[in-house]
């Protein structure tokens, strides 16, 4: 496409980049995009405003599932150079071993994660560093404009912003919030050693009324022991403050249990806290622009889907829709919305969603309904640890004595 047969997209003397498709944020799941369009030979611009992803504190840990989505990416040896596995995922419950897994969890840092999938871009998406200042939209072209004054042409507009939302503002659309503050994820590295600690993963279930603590996970990320606990409380409630102040005296009184599992959990860094809210999106079904990842839809940490949402948004996008929708003329609202309906998206999402409510409720509601669920389910619990001690015990009685 010549840029000076479009004046009314590039004005009258701009340098202009025509693509197929522009990805707006170069997270996760706009890196994802980006590098699997460019490998199936499509035309794509990738812009950000930070050349590297900076360290925050957000997804450290992820399951073998978004491990195959990611090699279904093309982008398996990528991810598994930047992730520590482990095998073994040891489950306390009521303050005893409850279940061992033999599935695979995979920790990391969020920014080299990114960075790394960055990294791994191909060399005909270069990131092109900068901030839009306009966007306009239309069932034809989409027209950026960086503050540098560049222009950026493309036939479909992908926003990828997480949670920001200049871009999304911009355009015109509305994020929902379905649970305002909704759960606090904390996150610390623990003092003991990956050596002293052994080649595990533990995950601490406590889940009662007064503590409203879902779990505490501890992992390994590289040569760090690393734990993320989630409380359905605010950044700003007196019990995050004392925790803020004195975690490991905190930690030591709820869960005593484990504690010499994790060198009495000394700290040795920051204790970061994030807060978060379940929302969506209102108002997205336009012509020529989808949103994807965090920028459509955020939901909570605790339950560890995000990067699943995100990595199901990019497969259906690049073995389905992006291709059908660029073999025609045109990127009206109903090829775009084809996206929104797709059943696999749809159930990503409420999958996620319906988790995040559920798992807040069972911890922290009160009435009558969810004391006999919350009753239901700690005395299977209950029953499955006792059935397991009766076998082991069996196990291990003297057998043929004497009469
Ligand atoms: C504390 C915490 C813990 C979590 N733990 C888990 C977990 O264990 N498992 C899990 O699956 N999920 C987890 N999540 C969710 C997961 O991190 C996200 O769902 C996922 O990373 C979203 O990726 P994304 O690409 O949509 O957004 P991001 O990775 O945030 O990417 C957004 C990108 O947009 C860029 N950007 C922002 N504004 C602009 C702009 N104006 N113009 C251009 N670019 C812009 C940013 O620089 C960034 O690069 C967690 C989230 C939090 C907060």
């Amino acid at each position: 496409m010549n840029s000076q047969n479009y004046p009314e997209l590039f004005g009258e003397h701009a340098e202009a980049t025509t693509v197929d498709v522009a990805i707006v944020g170069a997270g996760l799941a706009g890196t994802t995009l980006a590098t699997a369009l460019a490998k199936a030979g499509r035309k794509v611009a990738l812009i950000d405003p930070h050349r590297v992803h900076h360290n925050e504190f957000r997804a450290e840990k992820t399951r073998s599932e978004q491990i195959h989505l990611f090699e279904k990416l093309g982008l398996g040896s990528v991810v598994k150079a930047l992730v520590t596995p482990t095998n073994d995922i040891q489950v306390f419950r009521f303050g005893q071993l409850f279940e061992r897994k033999e599935s695979a969890e995979f920790g990391f840092s969020y920014g080299p994660l990114v960075n790394g999938l960055r990294d791994g871009l191909p060399p005909e998406v270069p990131l092109t560093v900068g901030k839009v200042a306009e966007v306009s939209t239309g069932p034809n072209w989409q027209r950026l404009v960086l503050a540098n004054g560049s222009i950026v042409a493309a036939r479909l507009l992908v926003v990828a912003t997480g949670y920001s939302e200049a871009v999304r503002r911009t355009i015109g659309v509305e994020r929902v919030e379905l649970s305002k503050a909704h759960s606090l994820a904390i996150g610390f590295d623990l003092e003991v050693s990956p050596q002293q600690f052994g080649p595990r993963s533990l995950t601490f279930y406590l889940g009662t009324v007064r503590d409203r603590i879902p779990f505490l996970t501890v992992f390994r990320i590289g040569n760090r022991m690393r734990a993320n606990m989630f409380v359905y409380r605010t950044a700003a409630d007196p019990w995050t403050q004392a925790f803020r102040a004195n975690p490991q005296q905190m930690l030591l009184e709820l869960m005593p249990e484990i504690a010499n599992h994790c060198g009495d959990f000394a700290i040795n860094s920051p204790v970061e806290l994030r807060q978060v809210s379940l929302t969506t999106t209102s108002g997205h079904r336009r012509d020529g622009v989808v949103f994807i990842g965090d920028a459509f839809s955020t939901t909570c940490p605790a339950q560890g889907d995000g990067i699943h949402r995100a990595l199901t948004d990019v497969d259906r996008l690049c073995s389905t829709y992006i291709p059908l929708w660029l073999a025609t003329p045109g990127m009206g609202s109903e090829k775009v919305s084809a996206f929104y309906d797709d059943p696999i998206k749809i159930a990503a999402d409420q999958k996620a969603m319906l988790a995040s409510l559920y798992a807040k409720a069972i911890v922290t509601e009160t009435g009558l309904e969810w004391r006999i669920r919350r009753l239901r389910n700690n005395t299977a619990r209950q029953l499955m640890i006792m059935g397991r001690k009766i076998q082991h015990l069996a196990k291990w009685r003297p057998r043929g004595g004497i009469g």
